[in-house]
């Protein structure tokens, strides 16, 4: 019998442990000698041995064994019921579901191998199982030109773009998240683009902003506004990149509304939508399409709280991938295409459901 190196072996002796619930551990040993006694029968008459042939070569050859038991199957827990061995055994568990409890995770060990396991190990072999999972930072970094490679080939039409420092070397770095988030037909978020960069900053905005433009074929921006947040380098980058277009901030257009919302008279109401129209024709467009008979300041106060959605938009977008953004690079980028996939079908199932010419919120 033969096992590619001695890892495969360690691991298969634990699981022979783990099952047969004998105390079997490991004498001191090498890549090349593995001696695995039974520590429970006296003089130990259960044993096998295990070396390599040749040193370059890492497979592991059983020399000698003799199987053997003089003692008795334990009851409770084995040495080798550990939370690496958890986390081995259970790892695709947590692909398939990175939100799979310690009590699953009890539950499935109690029923496979007939044993219980404390919290405290769960807890342990969890984050370790997670981790294999996900795969470590680095290795997910390596994987990223595949990654790119894949998702052009499933996609057809998506773009994806990696710069890599001059040396050609990926730093690992935690990153920034940047994103572009458009408005649908029904007022609702339509995520176009995002990027892990590695600042905020001019230049990042500027690289992000360029496969904007190019990708959404923007040659005259006098139609485009776009709302951000003050943001270290993002105004110069619009500026530079969108020249005609309006470029408003969140506050400034907010203060801008509520001018609009607290007049009282006509007068005072046609001068904020002059003041809104400046700041933003999209804006005022929405004011526009509001009959005004339901600007009562009494309802204005919630209905524009919960209906106006402009501003909030990337910051909803930037809420919603949070808990994304805690995560390795890959599955990072993994779970914000899913949930954007996701999203997007969820809008086009429920578009033909719609009563009239326009979406239910625009309705309204
Ligand atoms: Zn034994």
């Amino acid at each position: 019998m033969e096992f590619v190196n001695s890892k495969v072996f360690k691991n298969a002796i634990r699981k022979h442990s783990v099952i047969t619930k004998k105390e079997l551990r490991f004498k001191p040993n090498t890549r090349h000698k593995v001696c695995v006694v039974c520590r429970t029968s006296p003089n130990y008459p259960w044993r096998i041995y295990a070396s390599n042939t040749d040193i370059d070569n890492p497979t592991l050859f059983i020399k000698s064994l003799w199987l053997e038991h003089t003692c008795s199957s334990l009851v409770g827990k084995v040495y080798h019921m550990h939370a690496p061995f958890i986390a081995e055994e259970y790892q695709e568990f947590f692909m398939s579901d990175p939100n799979w409890t310690r009590e699953g995770m009890q539950n499935a060990i109690n029923k496979d191998f007939d044993m219980s396991v404390g919290y405290q190990i769960c807890y342990r072999a969890r984050m370790r199982a997670k981790k294999l999972a996900q795969g470590s930072y680095k290795d997910q970094y390596n994987l990223l030109e595949s990654y790119a490679h894949e998702l052009k080939k499933r996609n057809p039409g998506t773009s994806v773009w990696i710069q890599t420092e001059l040396d050609g070397e990926i730093t690992v770095h935690k990153g920034q998240l940047l994103s572009a988030v458009g408005i649908d037909g029904n007022n609702g978020i339509h995520p176009i683009a995002w990027a892990i960069v590695e600042a905020k900053s001019r230049e990042s905005w500027i690289w992000f902003l360029e496969f904007l433009k190019a990708d959404l074929d923007i040659h005259h921006s006098g139609h485009y506004t776009f709302m951000s947040d003050k943001q270290k380098g993002l105004e110069q980058a619009i500026k530079e990149l969108f020249p005609d277009a309006a470029h408003r901030h969140c506050l400034e257009l907010k203060q801008k509304l509520w001018a609009v919302a607290r007049s009282c008279t006509m007068n005072t109401f046609m001068e904020a939508m002059e003041d809104l129209k400046k700041s933003s024709l999209s804006g005022w467009q929405w004011c526009l399409d509001r009959p005004a008979k339901h600007w009562s300041k009494s309802h204005f106060d919630h209905k524009f709280k919960c209906d106006f959605l402009l501003n909030n938009h990337s910051e909803n977008f930037n809420k919603s991938v949070l808990p994304a953004r805690k995560k390795p690079i890959l599955a990072c980028l993994e779970e914000i295409r899913l949930a954007t996939m996701v999203r997007l079908a969820n809008r086009r199932n429920s578009s033909p459901n719609w009563k009239c010419k326009v979406g239910p919120r625009v309705e309204k």
